[in-house]
């Protein structure tokens, strides 16, 4: 899968997407990365990429043309690829919520590429999202101060589903009954006298009753709390 990511900030991406997982997807050309920066793509005599908003209020909102020139740029760059399916999502806080099926569906629905644009200052001029058809996505209800991150958020959650990625060794919890209480070595750990263990069904070897500890660690079904 190719990302394209349309950012003012390209060098945000490097430390995240250069390390651990997500290198060695690109290694092992199991997705690969694009940027494109609109600011590039202004034809502003000062390469400006923003301006006031229309009706007032506090801020800069970025700018139509230098936007829609990069997509274009990774449109064009999509083209030289045979069979494509392309996605394009505006990142914005009043967005879709982005959720695991969303991030699933991307890869079961064969998209080849996405572009993803990242907003930065007030937000986007709402013309992009209506020229480009883009979708608009959230990954939570807050607000930051630009698409970056909620861009490499998607991109860490979208290549996981990609057959590969997580090796043999680590399938996507999704796929296997797994449990967000985990323990490891040593079976007993003492902080300030208190002696903290491991549960015993886990060392027991027997796996149906492990699995069914992994559903309902707390054992609240049990314990009829809900
Ligand atoms: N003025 C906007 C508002 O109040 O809705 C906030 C714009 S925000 C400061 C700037 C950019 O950050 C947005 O255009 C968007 O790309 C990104 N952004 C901020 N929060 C986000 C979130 N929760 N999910 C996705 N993108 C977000």
């Amino acid at each position: 899968m190719r990302f394209h990511i349309i950012t003012l900030f390209p060098n945000m991406f490097e430390s995240y997407l250069g390390d651990s997982i997500l290198k060695r997807a690109q290694d092992a050309k199991k997705v690969s990365f694009f940027f494109y920066n609109p600011r590039d793509e202004s034809r502003d005599k000062w390469k400006r990429v923003d301006d006031r908003p229309y009706g007032g209020g506090p801020g800069m909102v970025m700018t139509v043309d230098p936007i829609i020139r990069a997509v274009d740029k990774a449109k064009k760059k999509i083209t030289r690829y045979k069979k494509t399916k392309v996605k394009t999502i505006l990142f914005s806080p009043g967005g879709t919520l982005f959720s695991n099926e969303t991030a699933r569906a991307v890869t079961t629905k064969k998209y080849t590429d996405i572009v993803l644009i990242c907003g930065r200052y007030e937000g986007i001029d709402a013309r992009v999202e209506k020229i480009l058809k883009a979708e608009p996505v959230s990954i939570g209800n807050y607000v930051l101060t630009g698409g970056e991150l909620p861009a490499m958020v998607i991109i860490d959650a979208i290549s996981r589903h990609i057959e590969g990625v997580l090796g043999n060794t680590a399938s996507p919890e999704e796929n296997r009954v797994s449990s967000h209480e985990i323990y490891t070595r040593p079976e007993t750990y003492t902080h300030k006298k208190k002696k903290f263990k491991v549960p015993e069904v886990l060392l027991s070897g027997d796996h149906k009753k492990i699995d069914a500890w992994k559903l309902d660690p707390k054992n609240t079904l049990a314990k009829g709390k809900k």
